[in-house]
């Protein structure tokens, strides 16, 4: 069982190249002589063909020549017998002439009569008497004999059936001959005729395919029109070959050939044709012969030929294949046994040698050339290995040194990492990761998502441009923690390069600098404090200054008059006019000095908490129109208008005294910063729980750079010594406090310079819950 699997191992084609090998040229050896036998046997066959297609023609040919030649014969027998004198003469007797006429039957047996009629048709002589005086002058061959020599075609014997014997029974028929007899000198004496038996045909038919009886044929008479004359006996049925018959009379220069016809037994005959076309002078009947042979028997030899050929053909194939198989094993040995070395040393096998095959053919050529790249191959390999081995060491002895520097990265308290030549991150250290939160992969990625957004335009700049330049780079900014909180590191990054100068790494190192960062912006923030406390200190020692400043003048300023009234009333040279006036200057003087004094006292009072409301219901339209009537004579002296438009009469809790001190005192200033001839508008109206008084005015209002300084202490828009106007300032910081202790506010606006100002004061209407605050203000 294994012998056989390894056989069949042996010849898998798939497995072997000697079977491959062998099979290739048995198969080539093989198709060769299939091709050759298909070839030969076509040419041959074909051949053959034509040969028995000869044959039959051949046969057609020699039955349609005996045929002529028989009635040929038959035709010269009567032109002889015809110039006889023992016909011509008209004295002969007619046993003499009758015993002539027998002699002739006697010679030629198929003669069936012959007969001899006189210039009436009537019979004269014929033999064994047979219709002798009888008349004959209707019958085709006495018509046509008259004239001329005359060879009529097969018909049925008319008047002789029944007088000449018929052993067969079959009707008899007969081919006619006849010739004019004329004597000496020409002139007609009768007819000659004579009719032969159509069983002459059939005698002539066997006498040539007797000899060919194994092979048979069969042959056939036509008459020119297709009509059948002559059958193989035996055939009962009426035969014929349509095709081939209608094509002859078609072709009337078509003599003799061969066709493949099938035929009106449905069965196909090679059959072979001839026309009879007459011998010498006598011009034939135009008989169509045809010879035919079953197409299998006719083509018998052509199939045995190629039986041979194809027989030979595979004892030959076989032969090859063998040969073939031999062939390729000599041919493969070599090669297999260099496969077979080849895969011994493959194996590790290195001392084995690839064999070399003598000789100068291929595999020859093949042993020696695989043979040395072995041997230089085995050399090449101990040499790789050495400098493989070199190679190893070296690369441990790198990787020792990496691993140190690992270790000392990990234990530096800096963040260290290391960026490829393309600045990709490489490596980062246990602290990096420890504060970011990020690993190496994630920080590959995300790396510039932990710099503080502040810094992180300035800090790419910084490093594309040291990367651009591979130079180093040192700067600060700020990493987010894990915590999401951010700190500031020192960073520096360096490249590495080789020996031409080429940047292989960088080397980065963060050092966290946030308490130092820390230190610095409090000290900053200490600096700037104290910075601006010292400019407060100045500005308020400056305001302080100028206060008394102006306030030694405004003080002054009413005592001035006043103490010189004074001193011209104590000389008492006075008219009494002129003391009138010096008393009303005095008193109002001393007014204005007791209107300073009283602010300053209310200032003090508001700054120590000491000013007590007198709460109660208070008509604002009674204290607005109060403040009014107190500035009324100085509009007057400017010839200023005052417009009143009160809308509601609301009613607020407060001080009537205070609040009517703040109508006042913006009224006042209206009608101060407004020239002769303007116009100061009072309104009152009420939004939502609000009542508003707004107090305008068409003088030289606010720079807007003032307002919001306008109700501080001692603020005034123009500080200058010699000023215009005059004042402390006072008057509307006392009154945002009045109004503020009060639970209002109050405002200024102004279109700017000259475009005048307004002040809007809003106090809570009277029966608002919110009114609780202004009792608690007015008790603190
Ligand atoms: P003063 O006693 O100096 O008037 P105020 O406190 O009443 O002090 O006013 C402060 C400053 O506000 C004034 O010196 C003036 O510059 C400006 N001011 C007040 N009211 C008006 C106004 N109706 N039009 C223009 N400027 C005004």
């Amino acid at each position: 069982m294994r012998l056989l699997a390894s056989l069949a191992s042996h010849l898998n084609p798939s497995r072997s190249l000697r079977t491959r090998l062998g099979l290739a040229i048995a198969g080539t050896a093989i198709i060769l002589s299939v091709v050759a036998s298909l070839i030969v046997g076509h040419t041959a066959s074909e051949q053959v063909k034509v040969n028995v297609g000869q044959s039959l023609t051949e046969l057609a040919y020699q039955m349609t020549d005996k045929l002529d030649r028989g009635m040929f014969e038959r035709y010269r027998d009567l032109q002889i017998i015809s110039t006889l004198n023992a016909i011509r003469s008209p004295d002969t007797p007619i046993l003499e002439q009758r015993n002539l006429l027998e002699k002739l039957q006697s010679t030629y047996p198929d003669y069936a009569w012959i007969g001899f009629t006189d210039t009436r048709g009537v019979v004269r002589a014929s033999t064994r008497k047979l219709l002798e005086g009888k008349n004959v002058k209707a019958r085709p061959w006495f018509v046509a004999g008259k004239k001329a020599a005359y060879v009529g075609d097969v018909h049925e014997a008319v008047k002789l059936a029944k007088l000449l014997p018929n052993p067969t029974g079959e009707p008899l028929r007969f081919v006619d001959v006849a010739v004019p007899v004329r004597d000496l000198q020409g002139s007609f004496r009768g007819v000659l005729g004579a009719h032969l038996s159509w069983t002459w045909a059939k005698e002539v038919e066997n006498s040539l395919l007797y000899p060919l009886q194994e092979r048979n044929l069969q042959m056939f008479v036509f008459r020119q029109n297709g009509e059948l004359l002559l059958s193989p006996s035996g055939l009962t049925t009426q035969l014929t070959a349509r095709n081939l018959l209608a094509s002859l009379s078609s072709y009337p220069q078509k003599t003799n050939g061969y066709a493949v016809e099938t035929w009106s037994d449905a069965n196909t005959y090679l059959t072979g044709f001839a026309r009879s076309q007459g011998y010498r002078d006598y011009p034939g009947l135009g008989w169509i012969v045809l010879v035919r042979q079953k197409t299998e028997t006719a083509f018998t030899p052509v199939q045995r030929l190629q039986k041979q050929i194809f027989s030979w053909n595979l004892i030959f194939g076989g032969l090859f294949a063998a040969i073939a198989y031999l062939a390729a094993d000599r041919i493969t040995k070599p090669i297999l046994a260099i496969a077979s070395s080849a895969e011994t040393i493959r194996q590790g096998d290195t001392a084995l040698k690839i064999p070399i095959v003598r000789g100068k053919d291929e595999t020859a050529r093949l042993s020696q050339s695989l043979h040395r790249l072995v041997s230089t191959l085995t050399q090449q390999e101990g040499a790789l290995k050495n400098s493989n081995q070199q190679l190893q060491q070296k690369l441990s002895e790198i990787q020792q040194v990496e691993e140190r520097y690992r270790q000392l990265a990990e234990a530096l308290p800096q963040f260290i990492w290391t960026l490829d030549a393309s600045g990709q991150v490489e490596y980062i250290n246990q602290q990096w990761t420890a504060y970011t939160g990020l690993t190496l992969a994630q920080t590959v990625l995300h790396a510039w998502d932990v710099v503080h957004p502040d810094d992180f335009h300035y800090i790419r700049q910084v490093w594309l441009e040291a990367y651009a330049n591979s130079i180093s780079f040192e700067s600060q900014y700020r990493y987010r923690g894990v915590d999401n909180t951010y700190r500031w590191y020192l960073v520096r990054g360096l490249p590495l390069k080789d020996e031409q100068g080429k940047v292989v790494k960088w080397l980065g190192t963060a050092t966290d600098i946030d308490k130092q960062k820390q230190w610095e912006v409090e000290r900053d923030r200490l600096l700037q404090q104290e910075k601006a406390a010292r400019a407060n200190a100045e500005s308020a020692n400056r305001v302080k200054d100028e206060f008394l400043t102006i306030l030694s003048h405004e003080l002054r300023t009413p005592l001035n008059p006043i103490l010189g009234w004074v001193k011209l009333l104590q000389k008492g040279k006075l008219d009494e006019f002129k003391t009138a006036e010096a008393l009303v200057t005095i008193e109002r003087n001393a007014k204005l000095q007791l209107e300073l004094i009283e602010d300053l006292l209310s200032v003090s009072q508001i700054l120590q908490g000491k000013l007590n409301l007198k709460i109660t219901s208070v008509d604002l339209q009674s204290i607005v129109l109060a403040a009014i009537e107190t500035v009324r004579l100085a509009a007057e002296a400017k010839q200023i208008e005052i417009v009143k438009d009160f809308v509601v009469a609301s009613k607020v809790t407060g001080d009537p005294a205070h609040l009517q001190q703040v109508f006042w005192n913006l009224i006042s200033n209206a009608i101060k910063f407004t020239p002769e001839n303007g116009r100061v508008e009072v309104q009152i109206v009420e939004v939502g729980d609000y009542a508003q008084i707004h107090i305008s005015d068409t003088g030289k209002g606010i720079n807007p750079d003032f307002i919001p300084y306008i109700f501080d202490y001692f603020r005034q828009e123009d500080s200058t010594i010699t000023r215009k106007y005059g004042g402390l300032g006072l008057g509307l910081a006392i009154a945002r406090n009045l109004v503020e202790l009060h639970g209002g506010t109050i405002s200024a606006t102004s279109l700017g310079d000259g475009k005048g100002a307004t002040f809007t004061v809003k106090l809570l209407v009277e029966g608002n819950s919110n009114n609780s605050r202004i009792r608690a203000f007015a008790h603190s």
